[in-house]
Order: structure tokens, then C-alpha cells, then sequence
């Protein structure tokens, strides 16, 4: 070989060596990038509230993921409904649900479990030539949100600056929902355990240890503003007699009419608890002693209204009520309170149930 030849040979596997570098480096700037990308996601939404989570993502995925749009929809596998979480389109109502079946797209997405990346909507089975006006690019992603087996959701990805979207732009995709599966998943556990483990699992009431805690603080708020507070304790009339006439479960059936009264009642600022078994205690801010009394007993009057059938017997059901308001003076703590408003519905108890008794701190003296 001349020597010419050889030397245009070492500069053209020099050139090789020199554009193979520049591509490596490129990627592993890429790769850097989103790194960094993932370690923003890691630190802000891995340990978050839902909707804390939310807000992120509506304001850093498309940066993270190149995008110029996308939505985020959780599915609800009970109904078989998406509901949209977040987004960054500008004109989509906050509030969408969507039959999993009227979405073409997120149903195949979701139902086989793959995700869905089309470069040419106005061709596909999906869209059938209708274009969003909001879209310039024709592409569309759509990839399920999993966690393991167990279907969380689905991300539709719209639009990006340089045009086009590629096999080697979904590979971070993936990785990038995979990771946001996981801290969405974690997150909504999360709000589960801290609902269930303050409510009552029979009439999703406030239960008796998150009732302590309500009780305490306006009790504490109470004193300090010089505000009003009133209770309400409330007992099911016979329902020993009840439970055994008719059973436990038309027994917890009642249990459950009592709560739905009560709830429809009660206003924002006021707090209901299941105190025990056929027990409620309800505490109510800012309301006197005569304002808690009608409350009670509308609540009594409504409830009494229900009409219960079991083995084709038509029956109803009472509540006595006991009433009272805070005494600034001389309780000195929640459990006072409570003592008192005990002391008021064990009156009604006496003088014949389906009733609502008030009760005072004076008339409690000497217990
Ligand atoms: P009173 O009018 O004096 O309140 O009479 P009562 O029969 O309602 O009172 P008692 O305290 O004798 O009985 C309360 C009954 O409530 C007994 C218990 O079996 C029933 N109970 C408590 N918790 C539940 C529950 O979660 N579900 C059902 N079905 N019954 C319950
Ligand atoms: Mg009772
Ligand atoms: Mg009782």
C-alpha cells in the first residue's frame, strides 16, 4: 500500500474514532441530564402527599420528560374509571373522568399492559385522522402506570420542541413513570392508612382515638379565643333489643342510617365520631347550647324518620340526646365536657328515650 493510501486511511479511522467519541459524549451529556432530572424527581417527590406530588409534576414533566404536554389520569378499578390527576394542558376541565372503555388509547394501554407510542396520529386506529388543534407534532405516547401487576393509572405524552419523539426518548420515559408509579403508589397508601386509621370502618365517622384528639384541640381553641363549644352525645334507643330481634347486620345497617343523618346535619366546622358501639359523639365550635340542641334534634327527628324492613316487618328506630356547652369557668378538661353531656343523655334515657336533655356544670355539682 502507498503511502498516501495508508495515510488517508489512519485519518479516516482518526475521524471514526473522533465522531464515535463526539456521539458518546453527547450521550453521556444526555445521560447526565437525566441524571440530574432523576435525582430532582427522587429528592421532591418520592416522600410526598398526592397532591403535593401533583403540583410537581404539572410544572416539571415536560421539562423533565421533553414534552410539550401531558396528562395524568388514576384509575379507579372498582368503577373502571380514569380520572384525571394532573396536567398541563391549558384548557381541560380539573375534574375529567373517563370511562376506561371511551378511551381507545389508555383502555389498550392499560388493559395490556404496554405502553403505546404512535409517530403518526391522523393514521392511527386511535384517532382516525381527528387532530387536536392544540398538538403540533403527530406523535403520541401512552404508557400505563404499574406497580407490578396492579394498574395505577396512564401517562399521555403530546408534542415536543425538536419535533418527533424516538425509541432511545422513551427508554428515559419508562424509567422516568416507572419511578413516578412507584412514588404515587406510595403516596396514596400512604393517605389510605391515614384515613383508615382515623375513621370508623362501619360508618366512616371520625373513631374514638381521632375523636380525643378533635376534642382536645377545640377544647384547648375553645378557651383560648373565650368561643363557644358544644357536644352532643347520642345513643341508640334499645338496640340490644333491636340486634336481637332483627340481627347484627340490620343492627350495623342502623348504625350506618345514623351516621348518613348525622353527616347531613352536621356543617364543615363541625366534627362526628363514632364514641363506641351504638355511641356518637358530635362536637360542634362556635355553637351554644341552644344551637347544639336543635342540631341534636333534628338529627333525632330526621333519623326517626327511617323506616327499616327486615323479614318483611316494617320497623323504626329512636336516639336519645345528651347536650352540653362548654363551661369556661369551671371545666378543666375535654373529659368534663364529655361528663357532663353524658350525664345529660343518661336523663333522656330515663325520662323515656327518643329524646334530647341539656345538661349544665351546676347541675352536675356534687358527682
Ligand atoms: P338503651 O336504650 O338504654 O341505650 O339500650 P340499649 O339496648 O341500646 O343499650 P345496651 O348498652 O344494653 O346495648 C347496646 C347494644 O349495642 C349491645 C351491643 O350488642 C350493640 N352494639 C354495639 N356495637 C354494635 C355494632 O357495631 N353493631 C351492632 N349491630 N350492634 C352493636
Ligand atoms: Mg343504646
Ligand atoms: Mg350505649
Amino acid at each position: 500500500m502507498k503511502k498516501a493510501e495508508l495515510e488517508k486511511r489512519a485519518q479516516e479511522e482518526t475521524q471514526g474514532v473522533m465522531s464515535l467519541l463526539k456521539r458518546q459524549n453527547q450521550m453521556l451529556g444526555q445521560s447526565l441530564v437525566n441524571l440530574d432530572h432523576f435525582l430532582f424527581l427522587n429528592k421532591n417527590i418520592s416522600k410526598l402527599h398526592f397532591d403535593d406530588i401533583r403540583k410537581i409534576l404539572a410544572e416539571k414533566l415536560p421539562f423533565i420528560l421533553s414534552v410539550r404536554y401531558f396528562t395524568l389520569f388514576l384509575y379507579d378499578s372498582n368503577k373502571r374509571i380514569l380520572n384525571l390527576a394532573c396536567h398541563n394542558h391549558p384548557h381541560l376541565d380539573p375534574g375529567l373522568s373517563i370511562p376506561l372503555e371511551k378511551s381507545g388509547v389508555m383502555h389498550d394501554a392499560l388493559m395490556q399492559r404496554r405502553y403505546i407510542l404512535e409517530l403518526d396520529f391522523t393514521r392511527s386506529k386511535y384517532f382516525k385522522g381527528k387532530k387536536n388543534p392544540l398538538f403540533r407534532n403527530d406523535f403520541f405516547v401512552c404508557v400505563p402506570l404499574m406497580i407490578e401487576n396492579e394498574i395505577i393509572g396512564a401517562i399521555n405524552l403530546n408534542d415536543s420542541e425538536k419535533g418527533t419523539f424516538s425509541v432511545e426518548d422513551l427508554d428515559f420515559v419508562l424509567t422516568v413513570i416507572e419511578f413516578i408509579s412507584l412514588s404515587i403508589s406510595n403516596a396514596l397508601l400512604h393517605e389510605k392508612t391515614e384515613i383508615l386509621s382515623v375513621t370508623d370502618g362501619l360508618t366512616q365517622l371520625n373513631n374514638h382515638r381521632q375523636m380525643q384528639i378533635i376534642l382536645k384541640s377545640e377544647f384547648i381553641r375553645s378557651k383560648r379565643y373565650n368561643a363557644p363549644l358544644s357536644l352532643v352525645m347520642m345513643d341508640v334507643d334499645h338496640f340490644k333489643k333491636v340486634n336481637d330481634t332483627y340481627g347484627h347486620q340490620i343492627g350495623d345497617k342502623i348504625l350506618v342510617a345514623l351516621a348518613v343523618a348525622i353527616t347531613r346535619v352536621c356543617r364543615a366546622n363541625d366534627s362526628a365520631a363514632r364514641y363506641g358501639g351504638e355511641e356518637f359523639l358530635l362536637i360542634l365550635p362556635e355553637t351554644t347550647i341552644a344551637g347544639a340542641n336543635r342540631i341534636a334534634e333534628r338529627i333525632r327527628k330526621e333519623f326517626s324518620r327511617n323506616e327499616f324492613l327486615e323479614n318483611g316487618e316494617r320497623f323504626k328506630v329512636t336516639v336519645s340526646c345528651g347536650v352540653t356547652e362548654l363551661d369556661k369557668e369551671h371545666m378543666i378538661s375535654p373529659a368534663d365536657l364529655i361528663q357532663v353531656a353524658d350525664k345529660a343523655l343518661y336523663q333522656a334515657k330515663q325520662g323515656g328515650r327518643n329524646r334530647t336533655v341539656t345538661g349544665k356544670w351546676n347541675e352536675n355539682a356534687g358527682d
